[in-house]
């Protein structure tokens, strides 16, 4: 990020992740509405903590429905749409196996095979019956989990960008562990954002990822994981296996208006790879994306809304 004089920088850890407010102006009030919006809206889509209203439903799997706040309702519906989309491998009910494996908290370990193959039948996101009259969900089989990881630091990110855009801040950067979104250009340029080199130092970067007013999302399987046996098992599953998804990819980026799109293309795009990735972007202009594959290739699927420069030469870059 270029050193700019003009801009205070502000950061937490909430979410089990750093959390970072850029303003172009000192002002520590504003900052802690943020931080406090933020911890608002994670007490309410947490599945980490026992009482959110995500896991009043878990909680209500195999017995009953439950009656859910509007925005609840709805990132609810939009994850069911994405988990149900033709070959997805984003899936919302994939709760029984991400807490099964642990990835990313202490005691995680390697499931047995027979163990993951008994959740699976848990984890079918048409067992979730959404009532739009009532305004509720219900899980229908006992030990279903919904799990809004995917999907909710995006929420969350725009969320904050309105909330900011409300109090008339023209120029801001909020990073909610890896999800991006922006408000204005931050500076000449645009917002700089590194696009981080997989397992290395934490300041290490392939390049700079520039925008104006946009979400920029990555999801890498050098975020959260852990080794055993040396074999790495990351936090993205593959909901067909249960094991994490295995393929070329280190990292997929996603460069988008909102942030929500950002945060479910990402795990969508990862579980496709890169080839079926390219041909599928081509519908879909307004979503863009950067694949660093384990071959040291950076590949764009196309460069409309953002500009790259390339730091460490020992990548590629493909357009
Ligand atoms: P992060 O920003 O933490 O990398 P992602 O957007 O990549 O998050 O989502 C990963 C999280 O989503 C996991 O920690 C888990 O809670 C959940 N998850 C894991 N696999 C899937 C999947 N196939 N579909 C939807 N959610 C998943
Ligand atoms: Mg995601």
């Amino acid at each position: 990020m270029t050193p700019d004089a003009r801009v205070y920088a502000y950061s937490a850890v909430l979410m089990g992740s750093p959390i970072l407010l850029k303003l172009f102006e000192h002002n520590e009030g504003l900052a802690s509405r943020v931080f406090r919006l933020i911890k608002q809206q994670e007490n309410i889509f947490t599945v980490n903590r026992h009482d959110s209203e995500v896991m009043a439903v878990n909680h209500a799997a195999g017995s009953h429905a439950v009656v859910v706040s509007q925005p609840v309702f709805n990132l609810i519906r939009c994850a069911k749409t994405v988990s149900e989309s033709p070959d997805s491998s984003f899936n919302f009910t994939i709760g029984p196996l991400v807490k099964r494996w642990k990835i990313g908290f202490s005691g995680n370990s390697v499931p047995d095979s027979d163990d993951l193959r008994a959740l699976l039948p848990l984890t079918h996101s048409h067992d979730v019956v959404l009532d739009e009259s009532t305004r509720s969900v219900f899980l229908q089989k006992a030990g279903m989990e919904i799990d809004l990881g995917a999907i909710a630091k995006g929420y969350i990110a725009d969320v904050v960008r309105d909330f900011l855009k409300q109090e008339k801040v023209e120029n801001a950067l909020i990073n909610l562990g890896g999800n991006v979104q922006t408000l204005g250009a931050g500076g000449e340029g645009g917002w700089a954002i590194g696009l981080k080199t997989p397992f290395s130092a934490p300041d290490a970067l392939i390049g700079v990822i520039n925008v104006n007013g946009k979400s920029v999302v990555t999801s890498g399987i050098y975020e959260r994981y852990f080794e055993c046996d040396g074999r790495r098992y990351h936090h993205i599953l593959d909901p067909k296996t249960g094991y994490p998804l295995d393929n070329e990819l280190f990292s997929v980026t996603v460069i988008s208006d909102d942030s929500i799109d950002g945060d479910i293309y990402t795990t969508l795009l990862y579980g496709m790879g890169v080839e079926k990735s390219l041909r599928y972007l081509r519908d879909i202009p307004d979503i863009e994306a950067i694949f660093v594959t384990k071959d040291q290739q950076v590949i764009f699927s196309s460069q409309r809304q953002f500009s790259f420069t390339l730091l460490d030469n020992a990548f590629r870059p493909v357009y």
